[in-house]
């Protein structure tokens, strides 16, 4: 106690009372300071490479700021991520758990449809993201970084340069990957010039000289289906969205070449209708992409069977069409979908 303040108890009891209050609270907040609950940062179920590394980068870029996170999953990774987390000796983030009342971080979507169930009941104070709104209400402030690039770790990279946060090597490779992963190597409709940016920037940090040869052994990696059920493969990349009020389920495979996945369609058809019934769809579609031809296969099954055809503006046959130039489920299958089921 200073000499002040020691004077002042002296005088009266009510002030003795008050600087003790005063000395708990500082304690308090002091304490809280040292010891805030960590952020729990995580991206969207059935997670890909750019959900599951944005998780990391995130949590790494909020505990470099003084705000400490962990990265967390929903869902276990698909043999891309696999690959990646293994390449850059990496650790799978631990299976998210309910989040009700914890500080939570998002990344690489911001659906309500692809969280936790209990994420409203959660303080939502971070977002990094490439994707339209989805609909999300927060209770409170938040950092939201949505922008318009072809990978949620685009915009990560972007956010370190702009806090001065160091990159680790490995985190940068692994960075890397995510964006080749999901602009399929700066192919997609969804690239943008920031998006090679930040790519050539973290191959550099990462030492890598030929982002093609990483590029071909993930999509190597995101090809693997061998002994693979119809089933996992449809729900393998697979998101939920709600469409002038009925749920739409669309999925994709993103192969080398189709003919991997010959003689594999009528069980995908099968295990589509049969996710359809239990998830009580008006229409699941599962992009079958082509990463060489550039171009999907678009299965569908539809309660309005003229639905797929009026919105790819094709003709399926036997629920099945090809879209040439259609690689990007955000931006040439979702629009299409919403605009049709909207008539
Ligand atoms: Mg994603
Ligand atoms: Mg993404
Ligand atoms: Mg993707």
């Amino acid at each position: 106690m200073t000499p002040i303040s020691a004077s002042l108890v002296q005088k009266c009891g009510h002030c003795l009372m008050a600087a003790m209050l005063t000395a708990a609270l500082f304690a308090g907040q002091a304490l809280a300071a040292q010891s805030p609950e960590p952020i729990l940062v995580f991206g969207h179920k059935n997670p890909d490479t750019d959900s599951i590394v944005g998780a990391i980068a995130a949590a790494h870029l909020l505990t470099a700021q003084g705000k400490p996170a962990t990265a967390m999953a929903q869902g276990q990774p698909n043999p891309e991520t696999q690959f990646v987390l293994k390449k850059f000796n990496m650790a799978m983030p631990a299976q998210l758990e309910p989040v009700t009342g914890k500080p939570v971080g998002i990344v690489d979507f911001n659906d309500a449809a692809q969280g936790p169930d209990d994420l409203n009941d959660a303080t939502l104070v971070f977002m990094a993201d490439h994707h339209k709104l989805g609909g999300l209400k927060t209770s409170a402030p938040l950092e939201a970084w949505l922008l318009p690039l072809g990978s949620s770790n685009t915009a990560l990279y972007e956010m370190m340069m702009f806090y001065n946060v160091a990159i680790p090597k490995d985190l940068a490779g692994a960075m890397l990957c995510a964006i080749l992963s999901d602009t399929l190597m700066y192919q997609s409709v969804t690239t943008t010039s920031r998006d090679k940016t930040a790519g050539a920037a973290l191959a550099k940090i990462a030492q890598i000289k030929d982002q093609k040869a990483l590029a071909y052994d993930l999509f190597k990696a995101k090809s693997a289906i061998e002994g693979v059920s119809a089933r996992d493969l449809v729900l393998r990349d697979y998101k939920k969205f709600e469409m002038s009020g009925m749920a739409v389920g669309v999925g994709q495979i993103e192969v080398l070449s189709l003919s991997m996945l010959d003689g594999k369609k009528e069980g995908l058809l099968e295990a589509m209708r049969q996710i359809k019934k239990e998830s009580n769809l008006h229409c699941i579609l599962l992009m079958l992409t082509d990463i060489s031809k550039q171009g999907t296969e678009m299965l569908a099954v539809s309660d309005d069977p003229s639905l797929p055809s009026t919105a790819f503006s094709s003709t399926f046959k036997d629920s099945s069409a090809w879209l040439p130039g259609v690689m990007s489920r955000k931006e040439q299958v979702i629009p299409p979908m919403e605009k049709a089921l909207k008539k």
